[in-house]
């Protein structure tokens, strides 16, 4: 079997001789295995190491045997740190000593004798383990906890897992080609030996074998997975490229990184791209980019909600965040968009509870910098200026965008995005063409309009016209730009901010041939920086 990131870390760690580890996984057996598969592993582990598993019910355990005066938590610290030979101890659902569950406090005497223990574990080159389903870390250990991560299955994995459960059915009953069984196997990426497992066997009781049709089965229990994590959703869109109006400069970075995750890339010496960060005016078209994304490079996309990571509504903030990197690794090629980045990461510095914050920043930084798997980080963001810097150094993000106020050459294009998709397939006979010259009248009346500005005058246009019991004209738009009073009017001043920020930091997502100085309510040229990415 191949050595994983986690062989590597988990070794380099005992080597080390670090006394407290902690690994927060569901699949206690998996990771039982790897350790002990780890320390097995003379290569890897140089010192021979005996392997120990407490838990609260049964004690310790070691060669099937059981040690019964080691119940107590303490006592088995004692154990632990008394015994002879230099040894690997794994502690099963220590989070309920260490004060995860809601309304319980951390076990001050257990937390005083692991602080004890510290010393003899380090001399004797122990190390143990603590090994939950929920990750907790009292404040007065963290320097002394290292948090290792225990990725969720690979394909490999999941195909034995496949293999064996189809070894037990009648060859008849499996209707799969090997290619649709690959199809299988890579979809069960994210889910856990378990949940996969129960997954592949509902599909087969359903079907009565193995068919292709199991994907929808082990999508629908991803999806709940995903659901499950509290911070994550599967985001399914069908808008596409050319649903968003402008932003060429943008839209040709992101097409000259399609195909960048595939093997071809790599051989060819090229990295996979880590990311980019969007930023600009409300309402310009940074979600629709981010939604689009999905089917520009045909690859899955994971929105992570920053609001929740803090929120406290499952796990706490820590957990939070490394699941939903955990989940996005599994299933890549995958697209993780971080919507209003900002609220996460904002005055990590300053916030009351600036301890949680600034690991869990420091944990998506130290993630972003190193990260191997093919995960691509579309951040959006309102409000920079309250982004930590180190947020923005190079090495980070590969590009960062701002993407402003739409110019007279995009508001044409919006415009004649919103109007055709409405008044394309309906029987009414409307009375608005859509030529040039309509386009362009509509696009300098509404100079200083954001995109869904342009698509609320859009949609007002039709209820006016709707109510006249007539197809929509011109000058219903015309009518409906008139009345509205734009963002960019009543936040001239945050606009004009957001401009001198982008001026230095961000490029200009607009592209060459849509550029041009800004007329009438905003009376300024575009913000960000201007490198123009050609096609
Ligand atoms: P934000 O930049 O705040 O994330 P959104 O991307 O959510 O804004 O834009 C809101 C809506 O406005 C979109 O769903 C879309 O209908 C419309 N819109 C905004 N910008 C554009 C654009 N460039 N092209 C087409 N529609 C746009």
């Amino acid at each position: 079997m191949a050595i994983s990131s986690f062989d590597k870390n988990f070794s380099n760690l005992v080597n080390a001789g670090f006394p407290y580890m902690y690994i927060q996984s569901y699949e206690e057996d998996r990771v039982v295995q790897a350790i002990s598969r780890v320390l097995n592993n003379h290569e890897l582990v140089r010192t021979p190491r005996e392997l120990y598993v407490w838990s609260e019910t049964d004690g310790f355990i070691t060669d099937g045997k059981r040690v019964r005066e080691t119940r107590q938590p303490v006592e088995a610290i004692e154990f632990a740190a008394n015994a002879e030979k230099s040894g690997v101890y794994i502690f099963k659902d220590f989070h309920i000593y260490f004060g995860a569950e809601r309304n319980t406090h951390p076990d001050h005497v257990v937390i005083r004798r692991l602080r004890d223990a510290l010393p003899i574990l380090k001399a004797t080159r122990k190390s143990i383990v603590f090994l939950s389903p929920r990750l907790a870390i009292p404040a007065d250990m963290e320097k002394e906890i290292s948090v290792v991560d225990f990725p969720l299955p690979t394909e490999e994995e999941l195909k034995g897992l496949l293999d064996e459960l189809v070894s037990g059915l009648n060859p008849a009953a499996v209707r799969v080609t090997p290619e649709e069984k690959r199809e299988l196997t890579r979809s069960a990426l994210g889910l856990t030996m378990q949940e996969a497992e129960n997954a592949f066997s509902r599909a087969i009781v359903a079907q009565r074998g193995l068919t292709k049709e199991a994907v929808a089965v082990i999508h629908e229990e991803k999806n709940q997975v995903v659901r499950k994590t509290g911070v994550l959703e599967f985001v399914h869109s069908n808008l596409n490229i050319d649903d968003i109006g402008g932003l060429e400069n943008l839209k040709n970075w992101l097409r000259k990184r399609n195909n960048s995750w595939n093997e071809r890339a790599k051989a060819y010496g090229l990295p996979a791209p880590k990311g980019v960060l969007i930023t600009g005016v409300p309402g310009c078209g940074k979600s629709l980019t981010a939604k689009a994304m999905s089917a520009i490079w045909n690859l899955p996309l994971l929105k992570l909600d920053m609001g929740r990571i803090f929120g406290g509504i499952v796990g706490s903030s820590e957990e939070n965040i490394r699941k939903a990197i955990q989940t996005a690794e599994a299933i890549a090629p995958s697209i993780l968009w971080v919507d209003e980045i900002e609220k996460g990461f904002a005055g990590t510095k300053s916030d009351g509870d600036s301890g949680t914050a600034a690991r869990v920043f420091g944990t998506f930084l130290t993630w972003m910098q190193d990260k191997t798997a093919p995960v691509f980080v579309i951040a959006t963001s309102n409000d920079i200026s309250s982004l930590p810097p180190e947020l923005l150094r190079k090495g980070r993000f590969d590009e960062i965008f701002f993407v402003d106020l739409p110019t007279l050459k995009e508001r044409e294009k919006i415009f004649q995005l919103h109007l055709s998709k409405r008044i394309k397939n309906s029987e009414i006979a409307h009375e608005i063409t859509l030529d040039r010259e309509t386009l362009h009248e509509l696009a300098c009346a509404s100079d200083g309009f954001s995109g869904a500005e342009i698509e609320q005058a859009v949609i007002s246009a039709l209820y006016e016209a709707f109510f006249a019991e007539r197809g929509l004209r011109k000058e219903d738009v015309l009518k409906s730009i008139r009345e509205s009073v734009a963002l960019s009017v009543t936040q001239r001043e945050q606009i004009l901010a957001l401009r001198e920020w982008a001026s230095k930091r961000a490029v200009l997502a607009t592209a060459r041939d849509d550029r041009e100085e800004m007329d009438g309510a905003a009376k300024v040229t575009q913000g960000g920086r201007i490198i123009d990415y050609d096609l």
